[in-house]
């Protein structure tokens, strides 16, 4: 196996397409104590008109949320982008593999921009393209890559998408990771899923939604020759769990729920199913974001709530309904930083420049990336039941 070189770039500087990680914005941006921005964003807006379909993700900044035609989660994003073929231009206030997905959901007349190119995902680069490939020969060498199925969350760059799509597996959401692993498992006889990139989703569907045990649960280690397993680790295991997380989810704490309980009275512990798996456990309620938005819609007044997710979206909630207690299921301020990265000058640059005939920050897919990541995404589409989002 060969190792990877995953050399630190600091977030805005250098140069590395082939991953999510950052790259320079080019051109003159806006001053951010520019006191027009505001009305700047909304000429830009205006003047495009119809031209122009905005997305901004749940885990946004409130600056850039104001000027979002939709909002939701990855995955919703990507199919309004898809039921909006006037738009010329989608406009992505998310992270990189989420303008991939609208390119690659999008017809071939629609350009993807998003804002800061620095805007990456740090989960979804800690499975790149060598590393999986490498993983997969040493699948081969062991054996067992003929009972592998894989299987990648949304969250991971298009050209893992499309190395599940060559290799017969699908693209699944927190919402139907449970509808896509038995689908996985239901593809060969003694089958074994090869869960990209999201360690935490993997085993929280796996043990809690499927009733597999932790045993049956291995970890691939894409810096450690083989995965750092042995061929009876592989031979004994049902899930063979990528080592990736999102360092936004992956710093909540059973600790912190633990005194959260003893403080507040009755508080409910709401979780997403990225956290790590003894955080779920001591839950009460675990889902997607739309699932926990749904979820601090419906509930009573005067219930109280600590909720485990973005920040930005906890704090939007807890805006949104004052009649409840809500908290951050964390000591510590814990935006996701590169989705922070698209703030409001990156956005009126970005605008700004479409209307002067610019397309700054094309995000675009190859021809053939694009059509086996649109076949694991059909896959994925034609599970049955289940909405889609993550
Ligand atoms: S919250 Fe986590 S998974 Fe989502 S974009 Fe940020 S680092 Fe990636």
């Amino acid at each position: 196996m060969s190792t990877v070189d995953l050399p630190l770039l600091p977030l805005g500087r250098g140069r590395d397409l082939e991953s999510e990680r950052g790259v320079e914005c080019p051109g003159d941006l806006p001053s951010p104590s520019d006191p027009d921005l505001v009305a700047r964003a909304r000429a830009a807006k205006e003047a495009l008109g119809e031209r122009v379909f905005v997305l901004g993700h749940h885990y946004q900044r409130d600056e850039v949320i104001e000027f979002a035609d939709v909002t939701g989660d990855s995955f919703k994003l990507a199919r309004d982008a898809a039921a909006r073929p006037e738009a010329e231009f989608i406009v992505f206030c998310g992270v990189h593999f989420m303008a991939e997905s609208a390119d690659i959901l999008t017809g071939e007349h629609q350009q993807v921009v998003l804002p800061d190119l620095a805007a990456g995902c740090s989960m979804a680069d800690m499975a790149r393209l060598a590393q999986v490939e490498d993983a997969w020969d040493a699948l081969e060498a062991a054996g067992v890559a003929d009972s592998v199925v894989p299987v990648t969350y949304m969250n991971s760059s298009a050209d893992i998408k499309a190395f599940v799509g060559r290799h017969d597996g699908t693209v699944c959401t927190s919402s139907n990771a449970e509808t896509a692993l038995e689908w996985a498992f239901g593809q060969k006889p003694d089958a074994k899923v090869l869960f990209l990139p999201d360690q935490h989703l993997g085993r929280n569907t796996a043990v809690l939604q499927m009733g597999f045990s932790l045993d049956e649960c291995v970890v691939w280690n894409p810096h450690l020759p083989d995965g750092g397993l042995t061929r009876e680790e592989l031979a004994g295991a049902r899930m063979i769990l990528w080592r990736g997380h999102c360092s936004v989810h992956g710093r909540f704490s059973p600790a912190v729920v633990d005194e959260l309980r003893a403080t507040i009275p009755g508080v409910q512990i709401l979780v997403h199913p990225e956290c790590v798996h003894e955080v779920v456990l001591k839950a009460d309620l675990v889902g997607s974001t739309e699932f926990i938005i749904k979820t601090i819609e419906a509930a009573p007044a005067g219930t109280s709530w600590a909720i485990g997710t973005e920040l930005n979206l906890v704090k939007r909630l807890a805006a949104a309904h004052p009649d409840k207690r809500i908290a951050f299921l964390d000591k510590n301020v814990c935006y996701c930083s590169t989705m922070n990265r698209i703030d409001l000058p990156h956005f009126v640059w970005a605008m700004e420049s479409l209307v002067a005939g610019t397309v700054a920050n094309r995000i675009e897919v190859d021809p053939d990336t694009t059509h086996w990541a649109r076949v694991a995404l059909q896959r994925m589409l034609d599970l049955p039941g289940r909405s889609h989002r993550d």
